[in-house]
């Protein structure tokens, strides 16, 4: 008792997979004076029943970074720590039932092979040879993953905890947090063993992560947003073929029967079902079955029942499965996040607070988890951009109700493919902006961004709004046609489109423009007027970007993206000095945009504002009798304005505008729009992966102010030095589809760069990516390739210009 540790630079409270990571990890960046605090033993929550199943597939950037560091950290980790470890590297197949299925895979195997995966395409026929128990009959196509394998999550959870504590970090097992108290600077983190104080602490309590994330509240904390589910996989007795296949071949691949939804694998000599099932079950969300103090080391009784439908499917996949018994079952709890991913980065509201939990594939993300969580930790920044996994990416809406719905709903389509233009249904209408019902009844198809519904298109009676229509990569679809009048009715004569939850920031106070200066990289605007600014961290890299609105010599707004509100909130709060104020106002108001070239004359009747003040000014005034503030701005690139208002007045400004001939327009024509001119979305264009300069935005970097802003000395460098990357806009004769995110870009025979957005440009009439390439190729009219879901087509750099209105006459007529 009496070595029990009183201080620590970190504490991680839990002992699964991926807290001993996180600690691994810690002590390997040299923090060696970190403590991990376990309930019970190693292991005993998720982990230790997990069937330790390592894919590295993913059609997320992100998360396929992580699997594929996590299998490059394990097939050396026995010997790096020295401990023994099973890890199997047997490869797997990815069956493929139909032809977007495999463009999916396509899709996946290109961002596999830039990460320096060999992931390949094979036949039916190919893919039997490689698993001859398999009828391959209906099958379009098959993934090979040679990387995918299987571990003992128990061992590698030891062998990093072994690892981490050979480095000189601590781990306490049978030591509960109990809870934690701020003191100053520092953590007070309570056992029964006694205190520990600290700088850093982390809540990797896997299912109990809810749990301990109330300690939080009482310093800026949330409610968790999770759930737990029921996952079971069976295993069966030993089959003999398989025992003579593997004594004459080695062990099959694992394989994916994604489209039926469940995986099959080889575990000695018998096999391994795990379906993901439809009519799935949550735990712990009724009065009758409530969350347990303690559940280490235990099970859920079997429930085959559920399993019935995937059990025949597979049988008749695999005909030898129906051979042999069940040997035995596992049913073990495995929490869900609303969106299925894990909560990976700061806690939000909490200073010096990190979450590592909820993680549905926690074994094969592990080891990627440790190193992200511990750059967060000692760098304060990740290598890659982790915004997929970043807690704050949940805001206030997503409830008990809603992570229920969303959780069971992932859960049964764990493998589904997430068309672009399908929106998932579960957990929906969270918020509501004041013209909703207007916008619904217009027509409007909508799409659910940080919980605010906005029509992404306007259907016309007749179009068919059916999901089973949205089932396809390709272009074309009921929306395209309607998309492109929404677009021609921008560029021809004006469009409304209504746009509740952007995130707004008050910033007032004697010094906020000083401060300001010092936040952002580049120039605030003066007086009555707005632009736009970005911040950068410390590496110069795109943290993010606002719209900063000057109302007066020290007062300001700042506008952001819907889904950035707690990203920037905690961004623009962490150094607020005093005499500032930072106040968000983001539900009372709303706003819209109005835009085209015969938008003034529109607006003109319906205001008393000044319609001839220039781009980028803004205003008080009246719209349709109602206090407004309008400002000269349009994402879409035409004569426009963004008109802001409080709830209770927008309907009738909407209606206002409507009424004088303006055509509603949704996301997919504004994202088309602003494509054709260039401007960046964030966390797809504009990310932490590349920094200011490269991507492009120069002109946003003030490196003669006397302010050191963050990323200064770096960006400073990098003019030097020259950027690695470069950001272009490419037109791209495509076929059927645009290129997605993260496609890759060819030179020859060399992968030179990768998409950050592709669409259908409606006014310029081709198919346009945004992207970044090799910085010697960024010049205009190099010819290059982008592999569009496994096809690659001729693109070409465009001039540094817009592809519409290259000289901006339009936005400022
Ligand atoms: C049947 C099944 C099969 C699965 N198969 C796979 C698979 O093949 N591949 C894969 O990648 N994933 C799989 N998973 C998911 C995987 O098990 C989890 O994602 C992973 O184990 C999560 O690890 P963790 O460290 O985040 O959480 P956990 O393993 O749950 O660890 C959290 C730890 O925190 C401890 N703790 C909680 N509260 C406190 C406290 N107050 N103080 C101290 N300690 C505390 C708990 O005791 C526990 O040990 C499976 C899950 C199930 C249910």
């Amino acid at each position: 008792m009496s070595d029990f540790p009183s201080t620590a630079r970190v504490v991680i409270i839990g002992g699964g997979a991926v807290g001993a990571s996180g600690l691994y990890h810690l002590a390997k960046a040299g923090w060696t004076d970190c403590v991990l605090l376990e309930k019970n033993e190693l292991t005993a929550g998720s982990t230790w029943h997990a069937a330790g199943n390592c894919p590295t597939f993913s059609t997320s950037w992100a998360i396929m970074n992580m699997q594929r560091y996590s299998t490059e950290l394990y097939r050396g980790l026995s010997d790096a720590v020295d401990y023994p470890m099973n890890y199997h590297v047997t490869g797997s197949l990815r069956l493929g039932h139909s032809d977007e299925r495999v463009q999916e895979f396509q899709r996946a195997c290109g961002m596999g092979r830039y990460q320096g995966m060999d992931m390949q395409m094979l036949s039916p026929d190919e893919a039997k040879q490689m698993y001859p128990f398999m009828e391959t009959h209906d099958l379009k196509g098959v993934l090979y993953d040679p990387s995918d394998g299987d571990i003992d999550p128990s061992q590698l959870t030891q062998a990093l905890a072994k690892g981490a504590r050979d480095l000189g970090a601590r781990i306490e097992r049978f030591c509960p947090a109990t809870g934690v108290t701020r003191d100053g600077d520092e953590w007070i983190v309570h056992t029964h063993k006694g205190d520990i104080r600290c700088e850093f602490v982390v809540n990797a309590a896997g299912y109990y992560a809810q749990t301990v994330g109330e300690w939080f509240k009482p310093y800026g904390g949330r409610t968790v947003p999770m759930m737990v589910m029921s996952h079971q996989y069976l295993l069966t007795d030993e089959i003999p073929e398989i025992a003579e296949y593997t004594a004459n071949h080695g062990k099959l691949p694992l394989m994916r029967d994604v489209d039926s939804s469940y995986y099959l694998r080889q575990e000695k000599t018998g096999l391994n079902l795990g379906p993901y099932e439809r009519n799935c079950k949550a735990h712990w969300i009724t009065p009758d079955d409530p969350f347990p103090e303690d559940f280490s080391f235990q099970l859920y009784p079997d429930d085959l029942e559920r399993l019935e439908w995937y059990i025949e499917d597979a049988m008749a996949r695999v005909p030898l499965l129906g051979q042999v018994g069940i040997n035995k079952v596992i049913n073990g709890p495995i929490p869900y996040a609303p969106d299925g991913l894990p909560l990976l980065g700061p806690m939000p509201g909490v200073p010096n607070a990190f979450e590592a939990c909820v993680f549905t594939f926690g074994i094969s993300q592990a080891g990627g988890a440790g190193k992200v969580l511990a750059e967060w930790i000692t760098e304060g920044a990740t290598e890659w951009d982790m915004w997929a996994v970043d807690p704050r990416r949940f805001t206030d809406y997503t409830d008990p109700d809603h992570c229920i719905s969303k959780g069971m709903e992932v859960y049964g389509h764990e493998y589904a493919m997430h068309f672009p233009w399908h929106e998932w249904p579960a957990g929906r209408d969270r918020k509501r902006g004041p013209n909703d019902a207007i916008v619904r009844e217009l027509g409007g198809v909508m799409g659910a961004y940080n919980g605010w519904e906005r029509a992404n298109w306007f259907a016309q009676p007749g179009d068919d709004v059916s999901e089973k229509a949205t089932q396809t990569w390709n272009r074309a679809g009921p929306w395209a046609q309607r998309i492109a009048e929404e677009c021609a009715a921008v560029r021809d004569h004006c469009g409304v489109l209504d746009l509740p939850g952007f995130t707004r920031f008050h910033v007032r106070g004697q010094g906020a423009d000083d401060w300001l200066r010092g936040l952002i990289t580049g120039a605030l605007p003066k007086v009555g007027r707005m632009n736009l600014v970005y911040v950068a961290d410390a590496r110069g890299r795109i943290l993010t970007e606002l719209s900063c609105i000057r109302l007066s010599e020290d007062s300001f707004i700042l506008i952001t993206a819907a889904t950035a509100q707690w990203h920037d909130g905690d961004l623009i709060r962490r150094s607020v000095p005093e005499g500032v104020t930072v106040e968000e106002a983001t539900t009372e108001r709303s706003a819209l945009i109005v835009t085209g070239p015969a938008s003034r004359d529109l607006l003109a009747p319906l205001t008393d504002g000044d319609l001839t003040l220039p781009w980028l000014s803004h205003q008080y005034c009246t719209v349709a009798g109602r206090k407004a503030h309008i400002a000269r701005v349009s994402f879409a690139g035409e004569l426009g304005w963004e008109v802001h208002a409080a709830n209770e007045d927008m309907a009738d400004i909407y209606r206002a505008i409507l009424d004088a001939g303006a055509k509603p327009f949704g996301m997919y024509a504004l994202n088309s729009l602003r494509i054709e001119k260039g401007y960046r979305a964030w966390k797809g264009d504009l990310s932490t992966d590349y920094s200011m300069l490269e991507g492009g935005l120069d002109r946003f970097v003030k490196l003669d102010k006397p302010q050191d802003f963050p990323g200064k000395a770096a960006l400073m460098r990098e003019r030097q030095q020259g950027s690695a990357k470069r950001f272009v806009t490419l037109i791209v004769d495509a076929g059927e589809a645009d290129a997605p995110y993260m496609s890759t870009i060819w030179h020859g025979g060399d992968v030179v760069g990768e998409t950050t957005s592709g669409t259908w440009g409606y006014r310029i009439g081709a198919s346009i990516a945004l992207g970044m390439i090799r910085a010697d190729l960024a010049v205009p009219g190099t010819e290059l390739e982008v592999e569009i879901y496994g096809e690659r087509f001729k693109a070409v750099v465009q001039p540094d210009t817009p592809l519409w209105d290259a000289s901006n006459e339009r936005i400022r007529a």
